[in-house]
């Protein structure tokens, strides 16, 4: 699928993957719309790549509306990618058995209603408007990737929100496909392993963690990268013949980090 010409919508396109994303579509020739809540990073970004900065928060249905129309308005939107997530470190039960320092519900329904429910949100949206455009030669008028996580199938101590969260943005992949497919969209998900990003926090013992992390992938020996993901991103996107799947990008990770 040609992205020439067409807008694009990058959710949490200010950081990590999303940025690695949005440069990758800029460089397909669509025109990015960065939405994301962290405005000064956003801005940059989309005055790097010659896109659109929108203040976003995915659990708003109103902004994610509002950034929907945006894209429509400079050109057709043709491409999709939900980046925006959070990770969120709280044990089931606390480490001391009491229930009061265990992972809280308010913790849980936040990760949840931002990973998954911001997803499936600009999912339908987008895929409205989508539904409106010319489609091409095979009847496609447009593309949607998700961001999952390894987390979803390999969960580990504390990720109960993450994973749950992630889990959900994989068990809708083949049904929302399916959905989407009658009107001509294709959706898949990526789900990386460990990625260098700032959602690791940043700082010597954030590089210090991501360096025990990058022992544990099978190989290479390393996290991955923001540009490694993005371009099985973008082969989501414009590879015709890709719908409905789960795609692992994970260096064969498979154990537990310890
Ligand atoms: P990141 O922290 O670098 O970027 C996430 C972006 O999402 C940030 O810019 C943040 O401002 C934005 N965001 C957070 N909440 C938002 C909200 N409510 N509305 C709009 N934007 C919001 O993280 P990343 O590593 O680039 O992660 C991108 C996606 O990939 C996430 O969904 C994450 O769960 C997933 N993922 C990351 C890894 C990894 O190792 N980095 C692994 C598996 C999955």
């Amino acid at each position: 699928m040609e992205l020439t010409g067409s807008s694009a919508i990058v959710t949490g396109g200010a950081s990590g993957i999303g940025a690695a994303v949005a440069r990758a579509l800029a460089a397909q020739g669509a025109t990015v719309v960065v939405a994301d809540l962290q405005a000064d990073k956003g801005e940059a970004l989309a005055a790097e790549i010659g896109g659109v900065f929108a203040q976003v928060d995915v659990t708003d249905t109103d902004q994610i509306a509002g950034a929907v129309r945006a894209a429509a308005e400079i050109a057709p939107l043709r491409a999709v990618v939900n980046s925006a997530g959070i990770g969120w470190a709280q044990r089931t039960i606390g480490r001391d058995g009491q229930l009061e320092s265990a992972h809280s519900l308010e913790a849980f329904t936040k990760v949840v209603a931002i990973n998954l429910i911001g997803t499936f949100d600009m999912v339908r949206q987008a895929a409205t408007v989508m539904s409106q455009n010319e489609p091409d030669e095979d009847g496609c008028r447009g593309a949607i990737v998700n961001l999952a996580s390894v987390a979803a199938f390999d969960g580990q101590i504390g990720q109960a929100s993450y994973s749950a969260s992630k889990g959900g943005v994989v068990g809708m992949t083949l049904p929302v496909a399916r959905d989407l497919s009658a009107a001509g969209i294709r959706l898949n998900t990526v789900a990386p392993g460990l990625i260098d990003t700032p959602i690791y926090g940043e700082g010597e013992q954030a590089e210090a963690f991501k360096a025990k992390l990058g022992e544990s992938v099978l190989f290479p020996r390393r996290l991955g990268t923001g540009a490694e993901l993005a371009s099985m991103v973008i082969e989501c996107l414009t590879n015709s013949y890709m719908n409905g799947e789960v795609v692992r990008v994970d260096g064969g990770i498979r154990m537990p980090p310890k």
